[in-house]
């Protein structure tokens, strides 16, 4: 543990950890098992399209989940443009600006207008009330995202989609394993869609899945990520290829076997996270519903840069000398990313949380891959920077000239 600022590897250039803590390191099952079954795959010959271990897969995820149809697809972003094409959305659909940019590419890919709407700054999830005033003629949907695994105001959002005949669709890429009012997330909206990338909390290397309880739509769904083909040579539908192959199938089964063990580990670290920066002026760490399930992936601070002393992103100059790769998930936000900046150079006026929130969140390191010594070690280096805040200011104006 450091105790003397001049150790503060902004001063002494040398890191406190001798190996990089990533937020997102991947979270990984039984290795044993996972062999198994890619050996298994392999002595099948069968490697993708429609195998074993997919549809063994979809069938766990839609057990867990608690829905009908689960359609697993080779990434979350192309299960999120699938599901938006399936639902018939065209025109205009609102999104939440702070969110990774997926969100808004899988819509603007097929020339559907993402327009951004301000966040709820308690949840940081989209603002219900800031909708409606977005509504045009052109409106077809909306996508809710739950951030860092928080639900997005469901009723309120089912409220506003239904007044207006909009669809609605959650992107649940942060929130698999994890509930809303006791219900798994999953079965909410028309459809939602996960993504089991690496760095999520259960991951098939890369992949996604769209859960629905809406039969048509499943079934739109399995020919539309198949090119369209029904039968051999029968073409119904336009398609693309959005598979999941059966190793990364095989590698969702394991990790879904151990998922509780992967919530329990970032559980123990969010705790421990809670316990460590208690106290730390200026420094909030981000609440879950307690009565619910949470996934705990993701540890979200508020710096408030007036009474923590340093700026969020003074904040993280310190932690990545240390090592401590921590992420502004996400900043600048959508709007402040291309194209949509050039579409929407004054989206700033109206998205005036997301600005705030932009500037000043920032996610810490968890997962299996952590360990309760690691966190301990981080929230000491932030309670040493901001306890000697001013000559670490310059230092860091410094360094950045
Ligand atoms: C990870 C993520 C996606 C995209 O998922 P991929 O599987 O990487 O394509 C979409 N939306 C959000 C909010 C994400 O975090």
């Amino acid at each position: 543990m450091l105790s003397k600022p001049e150790n503060l590897a902004i001063i002494s250039g040398k890191p406190f950890f001798s190996e990089y803590l990533h937020v997102g390191r991947p979270n990984i099952g039984d290795r044993q098992r996972l062999m198994v079954r890619i050996n298994d795959m392999l002595d099948r010959r069968w490697l993708t399209n429609a195998g074993f271990y997919v549809k063994e897969f979809e069938k766990q995820v839609a057990k867990y989940l608690n829905v009908k149809h689960c359609i697993a697809m080779c990434n979350g972003t192309v299960a999120l443009e699938t599901a938006v094409r399936a639902l018939g959305l065209k025109g205009e659909v609102i999104v939440p600006s702070f969110t990774f940019v997926a969100t808004a590419h899988c819509l603007q890919w097929q020339e559907i207008s993402p327009v951004f709407a301000d966040i709820d700054p308690q949840s940081c999830t989209i603002d219900p009330a800031a909708i409606a005033k977005l509504i045009t003629p052109k409106t077809t949907g909306i996508i809710g995202v739950h951030l860092w695994g928080r639900p997005c105001q469901i009723e309120a959002l089912e409220r506003v989609s239904a007044e207006h005949g909009l669809k609605l669709l959650f992107d649940a890429s942060h929130a698999f394993g994890c509930s809303y009012k006791g219900r798994m997330i999953g079965g909410f909206g028309t459809a939602e869609v996960f993504s089991f990338h690496a760095t999520k909390i259960i991951n098939t290397f890369e992949g996604g899945a769209i859960a629905t309880n809406d039969d048509d739509l499943a079934a739109r769904l399995r020919l539309m990520k198949n090119f369209g083909f029904h039968g051999m040579d029968n073409v119904v539908y336009l398609g693309i290829n959005g598979k999941m192959n059966e190793a990364s199938a095989a590698m969702g089964l394991t990790n879904l076997e151990d998922i509780d063990q992967f919530i329990e580990a970032n559980r123990r670290n969010y705790a421990e996270y809670g316990r460590c920066l208690e106290g730390i002026q200026g420094i909030a760490l981000l609440p879950y519903e307690e009565t619910e399930k949470n996934n705990f992936q993701y540890v979200v601070i508020d710096v408030d840069p007036r009474s923590a002393g340093l700026s969020r992103d003074e904040l993280l100059a310190v932690l990545h000398a240390e090592n401590v790769v921590a992420r502004r998930y996400f900043y600048p936000g959508c709007h402040r990313m291309e194209p949509y900046r050039s579409f929407f150079p004054d989206a700033c006026l109206w998205l005036r949380e997301t600005e705030v929130k932009a500037q000043r969140v920032v996610c810490l390191p968890t997962g299996t891959a952590v360990r309760r010594k690691d966190v301990r070690a981080i929230c000491g280096i932030i309670r040493l920077a901001l306890e000697n805040a001013d000559a670490l200011r310059q230092r860091i104006a410094r360094l950045s000239n």
